[in-house]
């Protein structure tokens, strides 16, 4: 049995969606840039377009980094109550680059969950 037919958790092809590669196989990779979905996958030829995310991972990353950002401006103005440009200098920029840094990753990640979803249907 080779991996393609091979059975694969929910959780295995959810971490190969994490990874940005194919959630059947985990060899082929799912984007041809940064958000970019592939046709298919290069290795098994599954078909990514079926598995549309829509605004899903941009929820997700919105989740996520508010957490983080909201926590740690709080966090640090009660402790040292800083000036506001300071404040300003490090979640803004923290912001932009923990949104984009996580977006693609978390957009594989819920294709991944979709396909799951879809496989046994
Ligand atoms: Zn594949």
């Amino acid at each position: 049995m080779d991996s393609i037919e091979a059975p694969t958790t929910w959780t295995t092809s959810f971490m190969r969606g994490c990874r940005r590669k194919c959630p059947r196989c985990g060899e082929g990779a799912m984007f041809r840039g940064y958000l970019s979905i592939a046709d298919h996958c290069s290795a098994c030829k599954l078909p990514f377009e079926p598995l549309r995310a829509d605004d899903a991972p941009a929820y997700f990353t919105i989740a996520i980094v508010g957490h983080i950002v909201v926590s740690g401006l709080l966090m640090l103005e009660s402790y040292a109550h800083p000036p506001t440009w300071v404040q300003l200098a490090i979640w803004l920029p923290s912001t932009a680059i923990m949104s984009l840094a996580m977006l693609p990753y978390l957009k594989g990640a819920v294709m991944a969950a979709i396909y799951c979803s879809n496989k046994d249907a």
